[in-house]
């Protein structure tokens, strides 16, 4: 923006007028619950959007740090949190796009506006006129008379300037400003080649005999995306987010498996533009500088100031404690994988690429569980609305009406109004099914609109998947994965909606990283509730509600295949930490793609767990949680395992009285689901269960106790 109008009022006390904003995001959008207008967004309009709106942010901040009134709650920490609300509109807006729907001049913004955000930000955290007034607003904190909302934003306002560098040496400041800015470039960058390689790294299939075990809808997916890609006549598979590609148990070709296995597993290491290794190294190396720059030995030290575990060793103690169960656990499922290769007729022991083929199989032999006499009694529309919308409506009375009034930034997108149990309006829900190449891999949810007291702003909230789509004509069911995911996004959806804060900062899902997967994680517990189950998984064709043998085998089969299925995820948790533990001297280390080869595979083999057999759910290549931001879930992986141990804890809780009630929602909403980030986590997490977290349930659930591990 053009700061020479600031001029006009310099001979007078007062501040300098702030930039004028132009263009959609200049305004809050007029549409119902401040909805996204997409029919008024174009794709030109990001780049000036977030020009102007770090530059009134900007000037919002200069305001604070220059008013001559003495330093108070409202004029410095109140002032601060309600400033740039544009840039919380046009991030809000962007991100779920290059998410979800992005396209080449979308990533080319991000690209360009990481560095700028980065800097942006920087310069407000570090800016020291400003940090002089919270500070003496903190230091002041026990005599204002706070309530404990306003005094949470105090401790997070102060913590996170102290975080950014409010207390180092101006040229401290500056080396942490330019490592943000590399950072930023470089994890960006890593995401966009993750993409891509995931994109390019589908397996090209020259003949149908090769994809023997497919269904015939999966064929003529293949040969459709085949086609797509320019090569009609032959087929492709593409390849999901994880090491795992579901399509692999199906096939019978041993060749094609492990064809598809690897495309997956050496994707972004071929050391072509797509190769994201180096970016690797520089990204370790960073992080290591900046920790060290703060006093602290590693980046994991440094980053888990504001988590529930505080500190590394917590989350190491704990993930470290359930190796040897685990261990013995792989061993044991991988004999019992080879027996059952043996009794099929074939002659070679398991590798990854057959593991969930002949786990299949184990399975069907010991379970009678068939995933694919499964999936007819789940329908996506039946399994969203009479399975994750009912469970909703018995526990916490929520009804919800589809609209289609409201603009979609694609066509598969459906939009809910959500009604709270005293029928009025809570938010707004928008529902993102199917896998597109433009999409990134996984599930997620977010916000468009936050919800605020300050504002009057109700909760607009996304759930973001990857469900393939069916082709055109034919039912579109979903896996039972699946189905547990659309009640894990939910579950993030419902912390959001039932915000009930006075500040952005705080609101919703505005947590912790290692208490966000919380609330989701819980939510899932309903997927297999016998109640909820016979109410939508009915099958597509004749209505039949699923048997009820199904469903305790479904039950039985839970506990089956952890070796993998929790091992992965166990893995890629500790080689996050293992990345995040390095001193600078020993980032210094790793340079070239083939030290982060060697890196992995020395940090893998340490681990004491059976890697060659069960590698981690993530590859370092391809670990978009914790390279491709610049925090993430960087050594915070163990996040989705710490809230296990308080989900599990919670579903026992749930179990122990009456299930799936309104008392029981109603207490778990008011205790945990509706209060932010404004409480200790320990703390809310007692308030629902009356104790302390207890890892025995995860354990349990996972078959990792007494001598029955690896049932
Ligand atoms: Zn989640």
């Amino acid at each position: 923006m053009d700061t020479a109008t600031q001029t006009a009022s310099a001979s007078t006390a007062e501040p300098a007028p702030l930039p004028q904003a132009t263009g959609y995001f200049a305004q809050e959008s007029t549409l119902p619950f401040q909805a996204p207008d997409f029919t008024q967004i174009k794709d030109e309009d990001y780049k000036p959007a977030f020009e102007q709106a770090m530059a009134i942010h900007a000037a919002e901040v200069d305001r604070i740090a220059d008013n001559p009134a003495a330093p108070t709650f409202d004029n410095t920490i109140l002032a601060l949190e309600k400033s740039g609300r544009m840039l919380g509109r046009v991030s809000a807006v962007f991100y779920a796009l290059t998410g979800s729907n992005t396209n080449d001049t979308l990533d080319a913004i991000d690209a360009e506006m990481g560095p700028k955000l980065s800097a942006h930000f920087d310069s407000i955290a570090l800016n020291p006129k400003l940090f002089a007034r919270v500070k003496a607003v903190y230091d002041q904190r026990d005599t204002l008379g706070l309530d404990a909302e306003d005094n949470k934003l105090l401790e997070e306002t102060y913590d996170n300037m102290v975080h950014a560098g409010a207390l180092l040496t101006p040229e401290q400041k500056t080396e942490v400003v330019q490592i943000n800015q590399d950072l930023s470039t470089a994890t960006t960058e890593f995401g966009q080649r993750v993409r891509n390689a995931t994109v390019d790294g589908a397996l090209i299939v020259d003949s149908k005999e090769a994809l023997a075990g497919l269904s015939d809808t999966e064929i003529a997916a293949a040969a459709k995306l085949a086609a797509d890609k320019g090569m009609p006549g032959k087929y492709a598979i593409a390849l999901q987010n994880t090491t795992q590609q579901p399509l692999l148990p199906s096939l019978e070709n041993r060749e094609t498996r492990k064809a598809l296995f690897m495309a997956g597993y050496d994707r972004a290491v071929k050391g072509d533009k797509d190769d994201s290794r180096a970016l690797i190294a520089t990204i370790a190396n960073l992080r290591a500088r900046k920790a060290a720059l703060f006093g602290q030995p590693d980046w994991a030290s440094y980053v888990m100031y504001d988590r529930m575990a505080k500190n590394p060793a917590t989350a190491l103690k704990f993930m470290e404690d359930m190796v040897p169960a685990l261990a013995a656990t792989q061993r044991r499922d991988a004999a019992m994988l080879d027996e059952q290769i043996k009794a099929d007729g074939e002659d070679f022991s398991v590798q990854p690429w057959d593991w969930y083929r002949y786990a299949e199989q184990v399975r069907k032999a010991k379970y009678d569980l068939d995933e694919n006499a499964v999936k007819p009694y789940f329908q996506i529309d039946r399994v969203l609305e009479d399975g994750v919308f009912y469970a909703a409506n018995q526990l916490y009375g929520l009804t919800f009406k589809k609209r289609t009034d409201l603009p979609v930034y694609q066509e598969d997108v459906s939009v809910y109004t959500v009604y709270d149990k005293d029928g009025s309006e809570l938010g707004l829900f928008y529902f993102d099914p199917y896998q597109r190449p433009n999409k990134r891999g996984g599930a997620w949810m977010s916000n468009f609109v936050d919800q605020s007291h300050l504002y009057g702003t109700k909760p607009v909230v996304y759930n973001v998947l990857n469900i393939p789509k069916a082709p055109a004509g034919e039912p579109q069911l979903v896996s039972y994965d699946w189905v547990e995911t659309m009640f894990h996004e939910f579950g993030h959806a419902l912390h959001g909606l039932f915000a009930n804060q006075k500040y952005t900062s705080l609101s919703g899902t505005a947590v912790a990283r290692d208490f966000v997967e919380y609330p989701s994680q819980v939510n899932e517990m309903w997927a297999s509730d016998p109640k909820v189950l016979a109410h939508y998984a009915r099958h597509y064709e004749t209505g039949e509600p699923i048997p009820m043998e199904l469903i305790q085998k479904i039950d039985r089969a839970s506990k089956f295949n952890q070796g993998y299925d929790f091992g992965e995820v166990v893995e890629a948790a500790l080689l996050d930490m293992k990345w995040h533990a390095l001193t600078p001297a020993q980032a210094a280390a790793i340079k070239t793609p083939a030290d982060v080869d060697a890196f992995e595979k020395k940090a893998l083999g340490e681990l004491g767990l059976e890697i060659g057999l069960v590698p981690p759910r993530y590859r370092s290549s391809y670990f978009n949680h914790i390279f491709s931001d610049p925090v993430g879930y960087s050594a915070g992986y163990y996040s989705y395992l710490w809230t296990a141990m308080l989900d599990r804890d919670s579903r026992k809780w749930f179990r122990d009285h009456g299930g799936l009630t309104r008392e029981n929602g109603d207490h778990f909403r008011a205790t945990v689901l509706s209060q932010g980030g404004t409480q200790d986590y320990f703390k809310m997490f007692e308030a629902f269960s009356g104790h302390a977290p207890d890892v025995e349930p995860l354990l349990e659930a996972h078959g990792l106790t007494g001598g029955d591990s690896g049932k």
